[in-house]
């Protein structure tokens, strides 16, 4: 498989390249090429299997040439011990695709554990030890770190901005251990990324050490991401409807992925992009006419995006076409008043908690159904477990919300992190020597 940037369709990158460097040096952002068209009888034939194994039989498809079997499959089941179970509200019309049962409690886990899992297979195989760098201002992290969390032959180092993250958020940065180092930056988010930016064009320390980011726009965390898709499919197709997904989208990276794995034949009918206030897309849908505008802070906080990344992914799928693009994506978006009103409304029609990007996915696909008459089955994505936000959910439905085991454990253990300066060179001075110490 190779890979071409959105900016430059003719100069091609390895898979390798592509899953190193996040980001072409032109500045695009990578796509698979040629994307592979396995067909629907492909996806009827696997569909009904776990995740573990529709990852590992798409990953055959797409990487089988570079990676042998054997490792395909033992990596594709590293990633995924756990499912994505598809609730249903209103069976055969309305379930629920919960993606938040991995160890950070939001689908995000999906993407960071198989790149994670690959990175691993290639710093191998090369016999070289890779160390990532990630800024986070705090939910990412937490997916990156726990994905990382005792992969053999990658070092992670966190950047945190202190003060800023939640408990539960730095909990989950700064108490694994082994092979990830937090460090507490006494500065913003902006000076975190300041940072990771600056080490990486360090010519120095990229002589000494192997740098990668684990960036959002990686592509290997958009691939995976089309595997749960498959696994909805399985388990609503015995409705015998066609299956349309709504998807409560900020960059849209999950939406993206949608498109890229109905385009390799799974036979999704429609797709909805469901968004908070942050509405360029839902906006381009209805007018054609693409405004990025600043970000606006809502309740559903995960998709404040007022410039999504995966924008131009979505045009590179759809050729550019906005009849093509807009035939096959309806948009429908909410403000805060309407999401706490959704969530309450959910709570009471299916006895169901949602966290706000959930319920604004139900909201999208309801406001969907209603409008068009269609008679298909429909599944919104479930991004992350409701305990995620756990006050604004209380808040709203006036009830407690569990906290899973998994993550209840967390608060009981030591905080572990180096506290430093916003200052690069204290940074570089710090890594080297938790490098060297190992
Ligand atoms: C990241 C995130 C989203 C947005 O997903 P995109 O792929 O960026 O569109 C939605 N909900 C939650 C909970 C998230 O963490």
């Amino acid at each position: 498989m190779r890979f071409y940037s959105t900016n430059n369709l003719q100069a091609t990158v390895t898979t390798e390249e592509a899953l190193f460097h996040s980001m072409p040096v032109d500045k695009g952002l990578y796509m698979p090429t040629p994307l592979p068209h396995l067909g629907a009888s492909f996806f009827e034939r696997i569909a009904g299997d776990t995740l573990a194994d529709i990852g590992y039989a798409i990953s055959k498809e797409l990487f089988g040439a570079e990676i042998n079997s054997g490792d395909l499959e033992e990596l594709t089941h590293k990633a995924f011990p756990f499912d994505t179970p598809v609730v249903d509200l209103e069976p055969g019309k309305i379930g629920v695709l919960e993606l938040f049962h991995g160890p950070s409690l939001a689908f995000k886990d999906v993407g960071a554990r198989y790149m994670a899992a690959l990175m691993s297979y290639f710093s191998k195989r090369n016999d070289k030890e890779v160390n990532i760098l990630v800024a986070t201002s705090g939910d990412t992290g937490g997916a990156v770190a726990m994905g990382f969390h005792n992969v053999p032959g990658i070092r992670v180092s966190i950047l945190y901005p202190s003060g800023r993250v939640s408990d539960l958020q730095e909990k989950q940065l700064t108490t694994l251990g082994g092979n990830v180092q937090a460090f507490e930056v006494d500065g913003s988010f902006d000076d975190c990324q300041a940072i990771v930016k600056q080490a990486f064009v360090d010519a120095e320390l990229n002589a000494t050490l192997s740098l990668s980011s684990a960036n959002s726009i990686n592509i290997f965390r958009l691939i995976p991401q089309g595997f749960y898709y498959v696994r909805a499919f399985g388990q609503v197709r015995k409705y015998g409807k066609p299956v349309i997904f709504s998807v409560p989208s900020g960059n849209f990276g999950n939406l993206s992925a949608g498109v890229m794995v109905q385009q390799m034949g799974l036979p999704i009918s429609h797709f909805i992009a469901s968004t908070n206030l942050n509405h360029v897309v839902p906006t381009y849908l209805e007018s054609g006419i693409y405004s990025p505008k600043a970000s606006v802070a809502t309740i559903s906080n995960a998709m404040d995006v007022g410039n999504p990344s995966n924008f131009v992914r979505l045009k590179h799928l759809y050729g550019d076409d906005f009849q093509r693009t807009s035939n096959n994506v309806s948009g429908f978006f909410y403000d805060d008043e309407e999401t706490r009103a959704g969530m309450r409304r959910i709570n009471e029609l299916y006895d169901y908690v949602a966290c706000p990007h959930t319920a604004i996915g139900i909201m999208g696909l309801q406001a969907y159904l209603k409008a068009s008459e269609k008679d298909v089955a429909g599944i919104s994505l479930a991004t992350a477990h409701p305990s995620k936000f756990k006050p604004l959910v209380e808040s709203v439905l006036e009830k407690s919300v569990g906290v899973p085991e998994r993550l209840a454990i967390l608060s009981q253990r030591i905080k572990q992190s180096i506290q430093i300066p916003a200052d690069y060179q204290v940074f570089k001075e710090s890594l080297l020597q938790t490098v060297s110490s190992h």
